[in-house]
Order: C-alpha cells, then structure tokens, then sequence
C-alpha cells in the first residue's frame, strides 16, 4: 500500500534536460512569440502527426473556440451538446450568441443527430459538436443537416488529439475544429490549442484574428484578440511530439487492463469507443449503475478516501449552472440522457505513468464492495 494519492490525470513531462537546448536557443535569438520559428515548426510538424494541412496554433483552446465562431462570422444561436466542459459554451455566449442544448446520445454520449433538427430555428447559424472522450461525433449525420440547412459546423475537438475516423483525420470534418493543449489533455504546451482550417485562406483568417485582427503594419481589420502561443510553450510542444505515441501506448495499456478487470463487475457499464476509430485514450469514464452496491457519489467518497482521485467528469451538466439554466433548452426534460449520464459518470485515473500496483488499487477499490 502507498499513502501517495494517485490524481485523475498527471500530465507527461520529457527529461527536463531535453527541454534545455530549446530555451537555449530561445535565449539565444530573443524572439518570444508572434510566430517565432519554434511557432511555424511545431505547426508545421503538428500538420504531419495529424494528417491535416493548416494548424493554427493558440495560447489556450478557449481563445481558439471564441476566435473560431469570430472567424465564421456567427450570429443568432448556436446548437450545441450540454455535456462538455463550461469552455464549450463559454465560447458562444463569448460572441454574444444564444446556446442551444440539444441531448446526447447515451452511446455515444454525443449530441444525438436525430435531435437537432427540432432545434433548428431561422435564428440558427451553426452547430457545435464535442467528441467527447475522443470518440468521434456522427459526422456524416451531422454535416447532413448543416448542408441541408446552410449551417457551419465547428467541432471543439478538445479530447480528439491523433484521432482517425474511418482511416483519415477526424479533424478534417466540419469547417473548424479545434484542440486543446491544456496539461491535462494527452497532448500538453502547459496551456495551448490550435483552430484546424481545411485551407489556406481560411487559416490565414484564424491567423489574424489571433493576433488582434492585425493584417500588417498599417491595417487591422477586425476586433482580433490576442490568442498567439508562445516560443515557450511551442518548443515544448515540439519535445513533447517526439514523446507522445509512446505515451498513448501506454495509456492503451492502462486502458485495456480497465476493460478487462471492469467488464464483469455488476452495476458498472464501461464506455465504448465507435468501431471505425482509434480512441487516444484521454479518460476513462465508467457509469455506475443503480444495480451496483454504492451511488456513484458514494463510490466517488470511497476513492477518494482510498487516496484514489476520480472526477465527475462532466459534472453537473453545462445547461444546469447558474448561467446557463435559464435557457429555454436548458431544462432537464429536454436533455433526459445528458442528465442520466451526468448523474452516473466518473472518470478513472488515467495517464502514462500510472503504475501496475497504482491500476490494481483503483480497480480493486471499485470491484470489492461486489464480494460482499
Ligand atoms: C479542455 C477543454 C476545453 C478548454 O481547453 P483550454 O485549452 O483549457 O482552454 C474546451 N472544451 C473541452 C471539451 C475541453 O475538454
């Protein structure tokens, strides 16, 4: 037994050494930010591992969701899921637009194709989709109804770093997808993100805006922000690329052993990824059931006083917070699945350097209370 507590996540850090060189060089050519070569490299190699061609990089993903619907010149209401992080609908609200909750579905735990045309109003301009725990939304259904009804889509593709649908980039679906480079995630700059363009123009667009919708010297253009990421934090993108297919293999490790010791413990449902896609194994989410012996807070207080830390993850619900609960979408009889789901989620530690004795710990800890 270890009294250390084992966190939800940790994020992966390369031998500091490895770092040094590239603050050396920083050091050495004093360009800081404002597209820095560190900036164009990792841009550049990021394109490569991703299969993409244009990545905008950003100093966080939140600055790159706001400056997306900016960028697609967005207005009136936009459709969007109630189960993700605060930032996906801090985005819209961001730009002065409506949200509008549509549920998910309990598979997929993804806005539900079939429930969004009901949402759709003449006030609708887009849909913001979230592949949450990198599986991937129903993109086919989704560009359907956006092409049917002149909507843009913009993915917050925040957990979909690496992932392929159906053998290319899922990031190539929708008009924008963006990612999230936040220490948390599986891919980190400490904080970053990046707006994926399917062309040039529309990259350079991103490009402006991010920089105070400055298009040079004597010309602004637009009320742009000031979302650049630095050479800092680029250059550790960089170390951290040469890192990170090792660090999704063991995360894949970690994630099937879950799958294994989970599957038959009664009351606990695990969550599977769609078939046509690879997950990059960001979070282990697992439903507790009303048939398992302890409610999910429950298991939660036992975890914890195991020194185990899992997270509710996501809870509460987006469209249950204060801000948001007045919204016409918001209510609970609209969102039935989102808030079933809410109620029963808890995401498992999981991230590289999580030990076997650790792994074996947390899954005895939720498998115990079967024997008695
Ligand atoms: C992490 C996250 C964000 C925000 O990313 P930041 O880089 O922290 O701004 C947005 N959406 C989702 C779904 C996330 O998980």
């Amino acid at each position: 037994m270890t009294n250390q507590t084992i966190p939800v996540t940790q994020p992966f850090l390369p031998e500091l050494s490895e770092f040094v060189p590239y603050l050396e060089q920083i050091w050495d050519n004093r360009w800081l930010t404002n597209n820095g070569p560190f900036h164009q490299e990792l841009e550049a190699k990021l394109a490569e591992y991703l299969g993409v061609e244009h990545v905008s990089l950003f100093n966080n993903a939140t600055i790159a969701l706001i400056t997306a619907l900016q960028a697609m010149r967005i207005h009136g209401e936009v459709i969007t899921t109630p189960y993700s992080f605060v930032a996906t609908t801090h985005s819209i609200m961001w730009n002065g637009l409506e949200p509008v909750f549509v549920d998910i579905d309990p598979t997929t735990f993804n806005i539900d194709p079939a429930k969004i045309e009901a949402a759709i109003t003449p006030r609708t301009t887009a849909i913001m989709p979230v592949h949450c725990y990198s599986n991937p939304c129903d993109v086919e259904a989704i560009q359907k109804i956006a092409d049917n009804y002149g909507l843009k889509v913009i993915y917050d593709a925040a957990h979909a770093f690496g992932v392929n649908y159906k053998g290319d980039s899922l990031l190539k679906w929708g008009d924008l997808s963006i990612l999230s480079f936040h220490a948390t995630k599986v891919f980190n700059t400490f904080e970053g993100g990046a707006v994926i363009s399917p062309n040039a123009k529309t990259k350079q667009r991103i490009d402006c805006l991010k920089n105070f919708g400055i298009v040079d010297e004597l010309t602004v253009t637009a009320p742009g922000i000031n979302g650049k990421m630095s050479e800092i934090n680029a250059a550790f993108g960089l170390v951290q690329l040469k890192h990170i297919n090792i660090a999704l293999r063991k995360r894949q490790v970690i994630d099937t052993q879950y799958r294994l010791s989970l599957a038959d413990v009664k009351g606990i449902t695990l969550y599977e990824q769609r078939d046509f896609s690879n997950s990059n194994y960001s979070y282990f989410p697992i439903l507790v059931e009303d048939d398992y012996p302890l409610s999910r807070d429950d298991l939660y207080e036992k975890l914890k006083s195991n020194n185990i830390l899992s997270r509710r993850y996501f809870y509460p619900l987006i469209s249950n917070m204060p801000m948001y609960r007045c919204l016409p979408s918001a209510g609970i009889a609209n969102l039935p699945q989102a808030n079933a789901l809410a109620d029963k989620v808890i995401c498992l530690p999981i991230y590289s350097d999580l030990t076997d004795e650790e792994l074996s710990m947390i899954i005895q800890c939720i498998s115990d209370v079967n024997l008695r």
